[in-house]
């Protein structure tokens, strides 16, 4: 048995990581160095939307690893026109700005709101931002954020954030009533690791009919519960809504760092030649990774797999753990589900683990499942299977 060291004396101490190291992954399930199976009901936060070691993904990186990795956008990339159109066709919206974390699909979205508010003579803009928001690390992102555990020692934050709650049209209303700088609105259609905590679809319209009465930006960060994970591409659509600026990152290169942000007709001219720029944005590997994942998800039919597997596995949790006391709310859409418990719970992940399952906690209470996208019912009752006597042991303590 390999023993993984729990320090690790030269990467900086930021993660708080089980003792487990991963050796591979064949879709659903991982191994570990020491040949240990688990299933992945956490997909690397998010991102591994086709699973690991998919048959259709993996040659066609190959493929494009051999012919060329990066090139810096003093060229073009072929490959950047023809995600961005894709992700125009299915978001309804423009024109696409690529990036590589999800932070920074964030970033060019503040920064496109300042400009948005700056080209109509707003010297200080100000963006709406919701509680228990989480939009990156960066200073800018943050700021954004509603987490002080995510903020404390990194002060002082970026200004021009108001902050409401969600779900709550009066309090947005009250908050930005009378303020001329107001220029955007900014949220999560799930918070992910705020606790997968829902936008209600009247909320959003509502939202959007205030940002078209009084001309702010609607920028939807959709970095976790896009790229079909609640069963839609971009989980908005449930609402019928279409935002003006959409960041999208974690699921959209299955495993390779791709992120975007997308705008609409208000917003996709904004950024002029010298305004904004990333080294290794829209790079070629990115590009044909983003490509390729929306192709397979398509010839797959994953969306509707997400939604039909997702309402089966919240069906199944809710039939074994639903009425149990201690459990306070099944909820979430698709594959991005959260179980949320009355006492905090981070020592389930390492149960889960231990019982061959990966979770996350989230906000300290909520059980987070977030399984690859390829997830089938029969894998879905296995993750209910190890975690609802789990759960229940851990509730009984
Ligand atoms: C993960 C996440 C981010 C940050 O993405 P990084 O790639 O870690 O920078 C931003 N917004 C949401 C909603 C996220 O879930």
């Amino acid at each position: 048995m390999a023993h993984i060291e729990a320090a690790s004396p030269h990467t900086m101490n930021t993660y708080g990581r089980l003792p487990i190291a991963l050796s591979h992954g064949d879709g659903v399930y991982l191994w570990d160095v020491n040949g240990k199976r688990y299933l992945d009901a956490l997909a690397g936060i998010a991102v591994n939307t086709l699973g690991h070691n998919h048959p259709k993904l993996v040659p066609a990186l190959q493929d494009q690893v051999a012919r060329i990795i990066h090139s810096s956008n003093y060229y073009h990339v072929p490959n950047q026109e023809k995600l961005a159109a894709k992700l125009v066709e299915l978001s309804g919206m423009s024109n696409v700005f690529f990036g590589s974390t999800g932070l920074e699909a964030n970033e060019a979205a503040i920064k496109l709101a300042r400009k948005f508010g700056h080209d109509r003579g707003i010297e200080k803009p100000q963006i709406v931002v919701y509680e228990k928001a989480f939009h990156g690390r960066s200073i800018a992102t943050l700021s954004a954020t509603g987490n002080e555990k995510v903020q404390k020692g990194f002060g002082p934050l970026v200004e021009g954030f108001i902050r409401v709650p969600l779900n709550d049209i009066a309090a947005l209303r009250a908050a930005t009533d009378g303020n001329p700088n107001v220029v955007a609105v900014f949220f999560e259609t799930i918070q992910g690791e705020g606790g997968i905590n829902q936008m209600r679809a009247d909320y959003l319209q509502k939202v959007r009919e205030l940002c078209d009465q009084k001309d702010w930006l609607l920028m939807i960060d959709e970095v976790q519960c896009g790229m079909g994970r609640t069963g839609k591409w971009f989980a908005h659509q449930w609402a019928g809504i279409v935002p003006d600026v959409m960041p999208l990152a974690k699921g959209l290169g299955s495993g390779v760092p791709v992120a975007a942000v997308v705008a609409g007709p208000r917003a996709a001219n904004l950024f002029q030649p010298g305004n904004h720029g990333t080294t290794f944005g829209g790079n070629p590997l990115a590009m044909r990774a983003g490509v390729e994942t929306i192709r397979i998800m398509e010839e797959e039919g994953l969306l509707e797999n997400a939604s039909r597997v997702g309402a089966h596995l919240k069906g199944a949790l809710a039939r074994e753990l639903g009425g149990a006391k201690g459990v306070v709310e099944i909820r979430g859409q698709g594959l991005m589900l959260g179980l949320e418990l009355a006492r905090p719970c981070s020592v389930l992940t390492q149960r889960a683990a231990d019982a061959g399952l990966m979770i996350s906690v989230t906000a300290d209470t909520v059980v987070r499942l977030l399984p690859p996208l390829i997830l089938t019912q029969a894998q879905a009752d296995e993750i209910v299977a190890i975690l609802a006597p789990l759960v229940k042991g851990f509730l009984a303590e």
